[in-house]
């Protein structure tokens, strides 16, 4: 069922208008409906993910992740840079962008920036660093924040991410030494720890539910953010067609990897325009199992 009165039916289409979901440790705001614009910042990671709008609450943050170059995701990711400039940050945000298109991206970021008028010899390229898909980086000014790159399938090519924190953990030989005993081997130079990863939360971008299976490494992330873009039962061939997320694949898969599994949160992003807030609210409590609903969030 849609609402037929069209301005209740596009209520929750403003891009601007932004949806905040609270997590333990970080908060998330945003906006995501398919094709309109998809944008997500984490302040507490100083990080955004997908700039398809730059309102002024992503300007501080100084590490902008790309998942692919559809232009609902990614066509405001120069404007960051350029309003910071104006705004004078004397910081330089990093921008990562998937190899796949990161030729493209410097063509289309100068192409941009001379079509506003600045001459050739005035134009320098903002920070971008190529990110290559299963190699692990560690954020520019966030060095305690490691992100793990993985391909996903969508109509072009497409990135997910894995974000960590990094931690020393003491060796579990030593656990049982003293506060002193730790001390005075630390000063000889004894190496007593080891590295850690903890996974803190996991974007999938734009994807069929397949990566959902074949990444599910995600699902050890505390909190999941999955793109859901369609939702009714005559959809399921349209949703492979365009590369997405059928709600009915999703559930497939959470059935497979069940209840217990490590992650709490999964928040739904990305429904079609067609849909409004109400029928979404409807469909996705139909269609979510019992077990899994509390872990459920839907960004709209
Ligand atoms: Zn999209
Ligand atoms: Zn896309």
């Amino acid at each position: 069922m849609k609402d037929t009165e069209p301005d209740k039916q596009y209520s929750s289409h403003n891009a601007l208008r932004q949806v905040k979901i609270e997590q333990k440790r970080w908060n998330m705001q945003g906006f995501s409906i398919s094709g309109l614009t998809t944008y997500f910042q984490i302040p507490e990671l100083d990080l955004c993910v997908d700039m398809g709008e730059c309102p002024m609450s992503a300007l501080s943050l100084n590490h902008v992740l790309l998942t692919h170059s559809h232009g609902d995701h990614s066509r405001c990711l120069m404007r960051h840079n350029s309003l910071r400039r104006m705004m004078q940050n004397p910081i330089q945000a990093v921008y990562y962008i998937p190899e796949p298109v990161y030729d493209l991206a410097v063509d289309l970021i100068k192409a941009e920036t001379l079509f506003e008028g600045v001459s050739e010899e005035r134009f320098d390229l903002p920070r971008l660093e190529c990110v290559k898909a299963s190699e692990r980086f560690s954020l520019e000014y966030r060095k305690d924040l490691e992100v793990y790159p993985f391909n996903v399938k969508h109509s072009i090519s497409s990135f997910g991410y894995t974000l960590f924190y990094k931690k020393k953990k003491l060796k579990k030989e030593y656990a049982e030494c003293s506060r002193e005993e730790i001390i005075s081997m630390k000063k000889s130079g004894v190496e007593i720890t080891d590295d850690v990863r903890e996974p803190v939360v996991s974007f999938m971008g734009d994807c069929l539910g397949e990566s959902l299976w074949e990444e599910r490494h995600i699902w050890n992330s505390p909190a999941v953010v999955c793109e859901c873009t369609f939702l009714d039962e005559d959809e399921f061939s349209m949703a492979r067609k365009k590369g997405h997320t059928h709600i009915n694949h999703l559930v497939q898969i959470l059935k497979k990897i069940g209840s217990s599994m490590p992650c709490e949160t999964i928040i739904l992003t990305h429904f079609s325009m067609k849909y409004s807030k109400k029928h979404v609210f409807e469909a996705v409590s139909r269609a979510i199992p019992a077990e899994f609903r509390e872990k459920i969030k839907i960004f709209l």
